[in-house]
């Protein structure tokens, strides 16, 4: 019998934390970052990894691996979803980790940031094993995460059922209903309207925010969106009701093209009957997946994975502004070159905070035992996007930097004055 898999080759990537920290350094050096300070937040306070077997249908029993990394817990809990892929890793989760820190402060809400993943392919298993995984690895840590301690959410791959599990499994290891555990739950169980579409409206108002200092018209521009999973659908969706004619969809499956717009609707109503992917949509013509992101269109919305522009595609995007749905699309090389072409960038710490907003909405209504309207939802989350937006875009006009360097400025700013005040080290 064979007791061991045979080794998966090495992962080729770049570091995601690499690329997070050339970021980081260029804002903190700008800002003069003590060095003290500096130590603190390259380095994630705690970085969890866990094994959790678990019974598979056929009854043999898997272990899982799983990972928990909270970067900074100083400005309150830390908050961030867990991601369910085949190829998660740890650096991978440290990267997104510090990212949730840098997103909750741009947006200036009262989190840490922490990120969690298990390495899985949930396409490949059944509801019943994803359960049996989810309350496993929640078990494992029953003593990080808490209302006041650590609060997960979705990411890619887990969504509102995984999200109840959470709350269940936490709920009885405690022995007392804390709906407050975890946010992006369904609705019955506390969770918030407007919480799944969050994200890509977000996307969408800072679109809008950005088109608006360019002198864009959203009514005559078009654009293009990688990745049509919850974030991207909602953010094509959305920026179709403003005007917006969007050329080109992409999911794994493939890329699709109509000169004359796509109707986003009816696109999502495809993608839901057919497993949910775009795979053999007939309204568009097929394109090459990497055509996309270099096709003609104003603005470019990637909402898939990390590094996707790089600096091999980078010269040839056309877009003059990019949207970043997903968190870290663009390589440390490629922003450099995107900034000289004049792009415009609306960085991901920015851009997709719409979900962890209303993730924070979700969490204050579950304290206060309270349910806001849709309205109220989305009244105040596009107010703090707004509000975000103009911060960001004020500092990179005070420091003459790009959006992005600006969002990085502004964060690490709030993290290192709070640092200040609380002391300790
Ligand atoms: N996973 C989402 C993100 O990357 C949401 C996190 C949250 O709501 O806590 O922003």
């Amino acid at each position: 019998m064979k007791l061991y898999e045979e080794p998966a080759p090495i992962k080729d990537k770049a570091s995601p934390f690499e690329s997070m920290m050339s970021h980081f350094n260029i804002a903190a050096e700008v800002l003069g970052l003590d060095e003290e300070t500096y130590n603190v937040l390259k380095s994630p306070t705690r970085q969890v990894i866990v094994n959790v077997p678990v019974t598979m249908d056929d009854g043999k029993v898997r272990v899982f691996e799983g990972f928990r990394v909270i970067h900074s817990n100083i400005l309150g809990p830390s908050k961030g979803g867990i991601r369910y892929a085949p190829d998660v890793f740890l650096d991978e989760v440290k990267a997104l980790a510090a990212w949730m820190t840098w997103k909750c402060a741009v947006v200036d809400i009262p989190y840490g940031g922490a990120k969690g993943g298990i390495v899985c392919n949930p396409r490949t298993m059944s509801s019943g094993e994803i359960e049996r995984l989810t309350r496993a690895y929640t078990a494992s840590l029953v003593d990080i995460f808490g209302p006041d301690r650590d609060i997960p959410a979705p990411d890619m791959g887990t969504g509102p059922h995984e999200m109840a599990w959470v709350m269940d499994e936490y709920s009885k290891r405690k022995g007392s209903t804390e709906h407050a555990v975890v946010t992006g739950k369904p609705l019955v169980l506390g969770g918030s309207l407007g919480r799944v579409e969050a994200t890509g409206r977000g996307v969408m108002v800072s679109a809008m925010a950005a088109m608006d200092k360019l002198g864009m018209n959203p009514v005559t521009a078009t654009a293009a969106v990688q990745g049509f999973g919850n974030v991207g659908a909602w953010a094509a969706k959305l920026m179709a009701e403003r005007g917006v004619k969007i050329l080109g969809l992409s999911d794994v499956s493939g890329a699709y093209w109509n000169d004359n717009g796509i109707n986003i609707d009816e696109a999502i109503a495809y993608r839901d009957a057919h497993g949910g992917r775009l795979k053999g949509y007939q309204n568009a013509e097929e394109i090459d997946s990497e055509d996309l992101l270099t096709s003609k269109v104003d603005v470019l919305v990637p909402a898939a994975v990390e590094d996707v522009i790089t600096s091999r595609n980078a010269d040839n995007i056309q877009a003059k502004l990019i949207v970043e749905g997903a968190n870290g699309p663009t390589s440390y090389r490629a922003d450099k070159i995107i900034n000289d072409k004049g792009i415009m960038v609306v960085p991901d710490i920015l851009a997709n905070a719409g979900g962890v907003t209303v993730s924070y909405f979700e969490w204050v209504q579950n304290r206060m035992g309270f349910k806001w309207t849709l309205e109220r939802v989305n009244q105040r989350a596009e107010r703090i996007m707004k509000e975000s937006y103009e911060r960001v875009y004020a500092a990179s006009e005070k420091y003459n930097v790009s959006m992005r360097i600006a969002a990085y400025i502004v964060a690490i700013d709030k993290v290192a004055m709070t640092y200040k005040y609380r002391g300790g080290f």
